[in-house]
Parts: structure tokens; C-alpha cells; sequence
């Protein structure tokens, strides 16, 4: 697979760019009623999703991002991340007032562009834990779920860059991945101060160390010469010159349209209209989440054929998706998900000094 910063460094990189723009700018202005998927977010998740639907040129695949264009320096030029917090291309959520924190409301920034968090996040690239790959596996019935599985996705996917560890890491995938640049002074003193109390510390985080009881390691990151990659880039932008896919930006999903418990289309506010497409076979919520739930759970956002919820309280809580929320009780629940936003967790962390080195010893 090509990545799109492959070809913003080839020679043809503006002719490809110029050919997006062109192809996305007809798309957008010749909506049509009806698309065979509606994917709903451009995140991590959504741009996954739209690429590997739109990768079959039978398909018309709708993409709806609230927000904006990712081109802006924010984004792209990985050392300014913290730029976007706040800003536009946040929905600046907060949580609720914490007792145990002094009653602060600590802000849960969410990415409101294209490429969703993937955009605005740290580029740490932090697999999930064996354990809970195995509990998912269990707790769905499904061995697809567990540690195995995973690992051979993981290893399809990675184009990783770091010391060759191909029991673990993958490489020629779509998902560019370096070992941290120059990291600060501070980080392997960090690493020898775990050793020296008996942590085990790795050459890097996403293999063995995801296995055992706990570690340390300095970051994997999702950049590449300074430039961030978001899945955005990685999956959906090399596809944007197709006539199957529609990237349809600053397009709030308001409503996701039932027939009885089944998503038939959904409504969209977009440019001081409502526009309500149907979709001919499945209406897909990647619409976020808990800011910190890290890619794992990106991933679990499909639902087939019919409405779900997600932590968002947009889309979904206003069409009756989910569990009952506090704040949503004038719309009536349609289709139950109990156990959605049930396993939202925070990660904690120490800014600048102890990000993503796990804790357990502590
Ligand atoms: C500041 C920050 C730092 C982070 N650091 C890391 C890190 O270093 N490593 C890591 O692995 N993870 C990190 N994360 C978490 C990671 O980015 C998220 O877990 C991941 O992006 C979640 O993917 P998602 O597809 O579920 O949702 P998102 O990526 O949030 O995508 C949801 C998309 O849906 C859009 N949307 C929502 N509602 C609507 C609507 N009604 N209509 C249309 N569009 C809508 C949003 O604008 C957004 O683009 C961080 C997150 C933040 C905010």
C-alpha cells in the first residue's frame, strides 16, 4: 500500500493532491440521495473503516466529518500537537467537576478534524495489553478478539522502523511507526531509574512488553521527519482521488433515520442545510469517544444495520441509540446498548516526564 506521505514525497505528490481536491470538490457538489455506507467520523476509526470500504470500487462510501481540513501546521508538523488543544479542532469537552481532584473540571479533548484524535493526539503508538486482547476474546465469545488474532493484525499493518523484531513488528503495512527521535535526556534516565528498582525495561513498548506483568520503555511514535501521520493519512487520503468516496467535511450528523430498530440513512446539518441521505446497506458511528481510550477501542465501533451509541453525545444520543443518559432524557431509547460507554477509563499521566511508561510498580 502506498502511504500518503510516500506520495506527498514523490515527485507527483502535487499532481495527487490537486487531483483529491478537484475529485472531492465534484463529489461534495453532486451529493446524492443514497450511498451503499454511511460512515459517520472521520477519526482513527472511521478512516480505517472508509478505506476498507471504499477499497471495493462497487461501493459508494459516504464519509461525514464535523469537522475541518487536517492541512494546517497544527496537525501536520508533529512538535506543535499542543496547539490544537482548545482550539477549533477540539469539541473541548470537559469532564464532570471531580471531588477527588478539588472539584477541577479536567478538559477530555476529542479531534474535531479530519482524522478525529489521530490529528490532534501525542503519536504514541501503544497496543493494547495481552490481557485485555484475551479478556475482549472472552467476553465476546469470539478467539478474533484475542491477543493472536490482534498480534497478526498488528503485524500486517505496522510499517515500523525501529530494531527488526519480526516475531512482533511488521513491516510494508500501512501504518508508518519510528522509535522516538532523539527523546529527551529525561526519557532513558526514566528507563534506568525503573531498572534499578526491578522493572524490566524493553527496546521498545509493542511486543514482549505487552505480554508480561508490566515494564518500561521509552514511546513508538506515529511521525515520520517531524511530520505527524494520522490514520487519516495513512488510510483514507491515498484513496480520495476514487469516484467511490465521498469525504464530506464541516457535516454535523444530527440524526441517525430508523425503520424500526434498523439505520436507514442519517440526517446531516451541513452548510445551513439539513440533508438527509439513506444509506442502502449500513450506517457506521466512529464518532469518538473517551479522548484517552486509546486505538484499541477505536476500532470497535461498527455495528451492522442499525443505530449505536457511542460516548459522543451527539448522533446517536439524539436518535435514541444506547443506554438512557443523563441529559438525553427527552429522547426516547430505540435500540438499547447497555454496555456502551460502561468501560470508559482515563489514562493517567506526568507531563513531559512519564508519559506512557506504565505504572503498575509505582
Ligand atoms: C490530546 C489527545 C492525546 C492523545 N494521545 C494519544 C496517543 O498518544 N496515542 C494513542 O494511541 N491515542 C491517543 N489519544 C487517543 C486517540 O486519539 C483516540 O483513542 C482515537 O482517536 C479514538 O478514535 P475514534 O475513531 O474512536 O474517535 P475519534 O478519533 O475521536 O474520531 C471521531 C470523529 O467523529 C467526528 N464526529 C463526532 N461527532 C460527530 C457528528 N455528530 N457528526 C460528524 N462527525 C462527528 C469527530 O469530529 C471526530 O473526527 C489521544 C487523544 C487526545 C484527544
Amino acid at each position: 500500500m502506498t502511504t500518503a506521505s510516500q506520495r506527498d514525497s514523490s515527485p507527483v505528490a502535487g499532481d495527487f493532491s490537486e487531483r483529491v481536491r478537484t475529485n472531492q470538490q465534484l463529489l461534495a457538489a453532486a451529493l446524492k440521495p443514497r450511498y451503499d455506507f454511511i460512515v459517520c467520523g472521520a477519526g482513527s476509526s472511521g478512516s480505517v473503516v472508509a478505506r476498507r470500504l471504499a477499497e471495493n470500487p462497487d461501493v459508494s462510501v459516504l464519509l461525514v466529518e464535523a469537522g475541518g481540513d487536517d492541512n494546517v501546521p497544527a496537525v501536520m508538523e508533529a512538535s506543535q500537537w499542543p496547539n490544537n488543544l482548545g482550539s477549533e479542532r477540539d469539541w473541548g469537552f470537559r469532564a464532570s467537576p471531580n471531588p477527588r481532584i478539588n472539584g477541577r473540571s479536567i478538559p477530555m479533548s476529542m479531534g474535531k478534524v479530519l482524522g478525529g484524535g489521530s490529528s490532534i493526539n501525542v503519536m504514541a503508538w501503544a497496543r493494547g495489553h495481552k490481557n485485555d486482547w484475551d479478556f475482549f476474546a472472552d467476553e465476546a465469545g469470539d478467539p478474533a478478539w484475542g491477543y493472536d488474532a490482534v498480534l497478526n493484525i498488528y503485524r500486517r499493518i505496522e510499517d515500523w522502523h525501529g530494531p527488526a523484531d519480526p516475531a512482533y513488528r511488521g513491516t510494508g503495512g500501512p501504518v508508518f511507526i519510528e522509535p522516538a527521535p532523539e527523546p529527551s535526556p529525561l526519557a532513558p534516565a526514566t528507563l534506568s531509574a525503573a531498572c534499578s528498582i526491578g522493572i524490566p525495561t524493553f527496546e521498545h513498548p509493542n511486543g514482549r512488553m505487552m505480554e508480561g506483568p508490566g515494564g518500561a520503555a521509552i514511546c513508538d511514535i506515529r511521525a515520520r521527519k517531524g511530520k505527524r501521520e494520522s490514520l487519516f493519512r495513512s488510510y483514507t487520503y491515498p484513496v480520495m482521488d476514487q469516484p467511490n468516496l465521498t469525504v464530506l467535511t464541516d457535516a454535523l450528523v444530527t440524526r441517525v433515520a430508523c425503520d424500526a430498530n434498523r439505520a436507514t440513512g442519517v440526517e446531516i446539518a451541513y452548510r445551513g442545510t439539513t440533508l438527509v441521505i439513506g444509506a442502502e446497506s449500513e450506517v457506521v458511528l466512529s464518532l469518538g469517544g473517551n479522548p484517552h481510550a486509546q486505538g484499541a477501542d477505536a476500532l470497535r465501533h461498527r455495528r451492522r444495520g442499525r443505530a449505536a451509541q457511542r460516548r459522543n453525545p451527539s448522533a446517536p444520543a439524539t436518535s435514541g441509540g444506547g443506554p438512557q443518559l443523563p441529559g438525553s432524557r427527552r429522547v426516547a431509547l430505540r435500540v438499547a446498548g447497555p454496555g456502551a460507554a460502561a468501560a470508559a477509563q482515563q489514562h493517567g499521566r506526568v507531563h513531559g516526564l512519564l508519559d506512557d511508561v506504565r505504572l503498575r510498580y509505582a
